[in-house]
Parts: C-alpha cells; sequence; structure tokens
C-alpha cells in the first residue's frame, strides 16, 4: 500500500519510489539525487498509478533528453491495431512518450490498450477529446464537461495531460492588439481560444485549475502546461503573446507543486536560432526549473517537407540550453498526416538532436556509443559500427548499394582513404594508391 499520493509527494516526504529507483539506474545517478530533483520539481517521472506497465523515465534538463511521439486513431487511420504497431515500433526506435492525439470515433478503447500494453509515458490532449467524447459542437461543451474528460483520461491510466491553462480572456485582448502573422497555432490552444470567444466565459482550464489539480494529485497525472501561443512563425517568436503566457504558467506551475502535482511546461514553436538559448534561461527562471518540453524549435519557416530538419536544429540547441524533452517533428508537418516513413524520420531527427545536446551537456556515458563508432571507423570495423549506428538499416544500405572498390575501405574515396593510409603509414606499411 503506497503511503503517498504522487511521486512528487513521495520525494518531499523522503521516500524513493520504485520508479525513482528505475531512473536513478538509467541515468548513472544516486536514487537520492533524483528523489531531490523530483521533490523540487526539476524531474518529473510521469508515471500515473493506473499505468501499471510503464517502464518509468526521469524528465529534466539534467537527464538524458527525451523524445515525445504524437500518433492516434484519426479518420484516415482509424484501425486500432495498425496504430498500436506504429506506437510499438516508435517505442523500439527511442521513443520515450507517446502522444494520444485520436481525433476519431471512440477515444477511449485505445487510449486504454496504450496504458495497458504500452512501457512508454501516454500523454492526452483533454481538450482534443472532449468534442469527440461528447460528439458534440465545441460551443455546447460546459467547462464541467473539460473537467471530466481530465478526469476520464487520468481514470484510464494517461500519464501526463496537456492544458492549456495559460491563455484567458485577457489573451484575447492580446491577440487581437498585437496582429501577430501567424495569430494562434497550437490546435488545443486554438480550441480554448475559440470556446472563449463563442461562450464569453473564463478558460475553464485556468478558472477551475485547482479542481484540475486534485484530479492530477489524486491519479499522480503530470500536467503538461501547454503553450497556446507558442510562435508559429519566426515573426511571431518571443514577442508579447508568448511571454506574457510563460509569465502565467511560472504562477501555475507554483500552484501544482504546492499541491505536489508534477509539472512540465510546453514551449516553441518557431524560432530564429539566436534567440533559442534566451528562451531556454527565461523558461528556467519563471517556471522554476521545471521541465521545458519543446516542439521543435523550427528554426526557419522556409523548409517544408524538411521540417524534422528544422526542427532538429532547433530542438538540439535548445536541450543543449535547457529543455528537457523534444516533440518530434517529421517531414509532413505542415502538410498532411505522417505515415509510417515520415514517423521513422522525425523519431530519427529528433534521436540526433537529443543525443547531441546530451554529449553538449555531459550526461553520464552519453558519448561513449560515439567513441565506440570512433573506434569501429578507424578499424574499418563494419558490423560493430551498424551496431552503434543510431539507423543501421540505412546505413547498411547504403554502403551495400554503392559496393567498395576494396573491402575494408568505402566507395568515397576508395584507395584514398584517409584511415586506410594512415593505419598503414603508422604501421610501416607500403601504401598503394594506383
Ligand atoms: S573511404 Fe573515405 S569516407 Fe570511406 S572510410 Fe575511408 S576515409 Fe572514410
Amino acid at each position: 500500500m503506497r503511503n503517498y499520493t504522487t511521486q512528487m509527494d513521495a520525494a518531499r516526504k523522503g521516500i524513493i519510489t520504485p520508479e525513482m529507483k528505475a531512473v536513478a539506474a538509467k541515468e548513472y545517478r544516486t536514487e537520492e539525487e533524483i528523489r531531490d530533483l523530483v521533490a523540487k520539481g526539476q524531474v518529473a517521472i510521469c508515471a500515473n498509478k493506473n499505468h501499471k506497465c510503464i517502464d518509468p523515465n526521469g524528465v529534466g534538463s539534467m537527464l538524458r533528453t527525451k523524445i515525445n511521439v504524437n500518433l492516434g486513431v484519426s479518420k484516415d487511420c482509424k484501425d486500432y491495431s495498425i496504430e498500436m504497431e506504429k506506437v510499438m515500433a516508435a517505442v523500439e526506435m527511442g521513443a520515450e512518450a507517446i502522444m494520444d492525439l485520436s481525433s476519431h470515433g471512440d477515444t477511449q478503447p485505445f487510449r486504454k490498450k496504450l496504458t495497458s500494453e504500452c512501457p512508454a509515458m501516454i500523454g492526452t490532449v483533454p481538450v482534443y477529446d472532449s468534442v469527440i467524447h461528447y460528439k458534440r459542437d465545441l460551443a455546447t461543451l460546459t467547462a464541467q464537461d473539460f473537467i471530466d474528460v481530465v478526469r476520464l483520461h487520468a481514470e484510464d491510466g494517461v500519464d501526463f495531460v496537456t492544458l492549456h491553462c495559460g491563455i484567458t480572456r485577457k489573451t484575447i485582448e492580446q491577440i487581437k492588439k498585437h496582429k501577430r502573422k501567424m495569430n494562434i497555432v497550437s490546435r488545443g490552444g486554438s480550441l480554448v481560444f475559440a470556446w472563449m470567444c463563442m461562450t464569453g466565459e473564463e478558460n475553464p482550464f485556468y478558472e477551475h485549475y485547482d479542481e484540475i489539480l486534485e484530479i492530477c494529485r489524486e491519479y499522480d497525472v503530470t500536467i503538461s502546461l501547454g503553450d497556446a501561443c507558442r510562435p508559429g512563425c519566426l515573426a511571431d517568436a518571443s514577442d508579447v503573446c508568448q511571454i506574457e503566457e510563460l509569465v502565467r504558467l511560472g504562477e501555475l506551475t507554483k500552484r501544482a507543486w504546492a499541491k505536489d502535482v508534477q509539472v512540465m511546461v510546453e514551449g516553441p514553436g518557431h524560432m530564429p536560432l539566436d534567440q533559442i538559448e534566451a528562451n531556454m534561461k527565461i523558461q528556467q527562471t519563471i517556471c522554476m526549473g521545471a521541465p521545458f518540453y519543446v516542439l521543435g524549435p523550427l528554426v526557419t519557416d522556409i523548409a517544408p517537407g524538411y521540417d524534422h530538419i528544422t526542427s532538429a536544429i532547433g530542438g538540439a540547441i535548445a536541450a543543449s540550453a535547457g529543455a528537457a524533452f523534444l516533440c518530434y517533428v517529421t517531414p509532413a508537418e505542415h502538410l498532411a498526416l505522417p505515415n509510417v516513413d515520415d514517423v521513422k524520420q522525425g523519431i530519427i531527427a529528433s534521436r540526433i538532436a537529443a543525443h547531441a545536446a546530451d554529449i553538449a551537456k555531459k550526461i553520464p556515458h552519453a558519448r561513449d556509443i560515439d567513441d565506440r563508432m570512433a573506434e569501429a571507423r578507424q578499424t574499418f570495423d563494419w558490423e560493430k559500427q551498424w551496431e552503434c549506428a543510431i539507423d543501421p538499416e540505412t546505413a547498411k544500405a547504403i554502403r551495400d548499394s554503392r559496393a567498395p572498390e576494396i573491402e575494408e575501405s568505402c566507395s568515397m574515396c576508395g584507395k584514398f582513404c584517409a584511415v586506410r593510409s594512415m593505419n598503414k603509414a603508422l604501421a610501416g606499411e607500403y601504401i598503394d594508391i594506383l
């Protein structure tokens, strides 16, 4: 029988939970270190009491950077088992979290399937699901309807919920006054904004925040404070709307922590490269070190079809400057629902960004695999190179498709291979080039 509510409550009581032990072992940290970081809110272990098959992970800027993959049942992909295969493939490829953004049919069976079979952290956005769940238009939903969906997701075992609590009726005026190029591009944020405009009422997730905290405390659901005003283009980055919401998210972080509810804070978005580091630092001070969960940032607006790259560039900088959690972006971003190959490309790009940042942050043992790769390259041990590769299948296919002139090198330089020449020169051997 557990004598604590949330991981944060346990940590503050000095208890080391099984989840903290698991995180400590994965991160090469002591159990006490993890407990103390959870107590301070600097690490979130998103693990709902009802998600029994979870393989716990910690999210925090001093830990290995985690990545999230968005999936879910939609009109174009309604088959639960096909979507579940994609989920398990994403976990296999290294995703620590899956956000279920289902937007079609009866969403509960798929959500329950996720929390009973998938070991990754499961996140949802209850405001999306509200319209689907009640099968009623947005304007007819009440504040209580939204809260009841949060409770339903908590009971179903969801580990973190994105709630756009940080916009208020004041935001409506801000958005009108500041004339952003892209207004609001957050899907959940736009729904909350539209609901406030249509009903004339205050944001229910802000107004009834205390009731939501009670639900999250009961099931140990981490609140991922959504950034409704995240910039949707470079021109809107770091503007008044974004920063004003961030200040409110800082206040809401404090209120959640006062009730032992774990928090992550969501962030940009589209952002020029030179603004990313400052944004990470501002978030860390305003939100007192709460883990920062970023979508991108995408460092240019002109690369549709390649936004996994624009976001990986921004994600690497963001994570090296303090972001803890990267939401993957696929080549289909801004264009279409991602297919299986898009999902793979998005995951690989995010993993590269996360890993590059972890090396820069000197996360314990992050670089070990790079050193093994360097040794394998130096000795032409191709099998070992595939073992170290982030995507061995693609690496091997490229080499096999262009056979080398001499087995130990590759067809890039052939007998001009620098590695071969150096190995031979240092061994005092003759180097034949022609
Ligand atoms: S041939 Fe060139 S690219 Fe290929 S292994 Fe040798 S040095 Fe590297």
